[in-house]
């Protein structure tokens, strides 16, 4: 069993990346499960083979615990965790070879509190895999750039799981915002040098960039379907170093 995650910022396109990726997957032939573990979600773009919202719903702890919209998903994302064990069997029944997991629309719900790691640890069998989604139109400034670059990294501390970084929503950049974007990841001194920054936080970002923090990602769309061609390919080299994953 191969569990890929969609961690990202609110609105980025983790669900509508889920969709497009796995109807891609489909007609290329191969199997694939959908778990969805926004417990929140008011519309999926894809119909899951499990959904959390079955099990725990933000709108019914609202309710039940009249709680305010916020602290009724925070509740509902931080109960997921008693349900890991039963998905967990869930996916074992479906049998599927790879799962697409969807997360809870705000990420710093699902990266930054207890549960989200829990999650990831639990339902990562042998391989699992870390889909960072950054959007599109927030990366092609200098500030979008950087900071998506050390929510990245957040990420890959707190998950402690591969990661592909990919840029969601890539039909809404022009060709110079893409070469932007690539310059910078791969050219570091080119943000560094254009960056409004104190001194002390410009040196903070320069030792990330030059560790090898900035990386170039894989644009894509789940609008127009361009790239999902090359994240499937990514996903691929994870789990076999290139062989087909099926
Ligand atoms: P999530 O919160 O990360 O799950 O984001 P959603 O998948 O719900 O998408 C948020 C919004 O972005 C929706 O209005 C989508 O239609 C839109 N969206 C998602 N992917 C794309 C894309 O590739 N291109 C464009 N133009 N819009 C997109
Ligand atoms: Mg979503």
């Amino acid at each position: 069993m191969y569990t890929v995650f969609f961690i990202g910022t609110a609105g980025s396109g983790k669900s509508s990346l889920v969709a497009s990726l796995s109807t891609w997957m489909e007609d290329q032939g191969y199997d694939i499960g959908i778990v969805n573990l926004d417990p929140a979600a008011e519309y999926l773009p894809y119909v899951p083979d499990i959904d959390i919202r079955d099990r725990i719903s933000a709108r019914k702890i609202m309710k039940q615990y009249k709680l305010g919209p916020n602290a009724s998903i925070i509740a509902a994302v931080d109960m997921v965790v008693t349900e890991a064990e039963r998905i967990k069997e869930e996916m074992e029944v479906v049998g599927a070879p790879i799962y697409l997991i969807d997360t809870p629309g705000q990420m710093e719900l699902f990266a930054f509190r207890q549960s989200g790691a829990y999650l990831v640890q639990k339902l990562s069998d042998v391989h699992s895999l870390v889909v960072y989604v950054a959007d599109a139109v927030y990366i092609q400034t200098i500030d979008g750039f950087a900071t998506t670059m050390l929510l990245a990294l957040s990420s890959r501390i707190r998950f402690k799981k591969p990661q592909i970084l990919v840029v969601n929503k890539a039909d809404l950049l022009t060709e110079d915002a893409i070469s932007n974007i690539i310059n910078w990841a791969e050219d570091p001194e080119t943000l560094l040098e254009s960056i409004d920054l104190p001194n002390y936080e410009k040196e903070i970002l320069r030792s990330v960039a030059n560790m090898g923090g900035f990386i170039t990602p894989l644009f894509v769309s789940a609008k127009t379907g361009e790239g999902l061609d090359k994240l499937y390919y990514q996903l691929q080299v994870h789990y076999t170093g290139g062989e087909d994953a099926q």
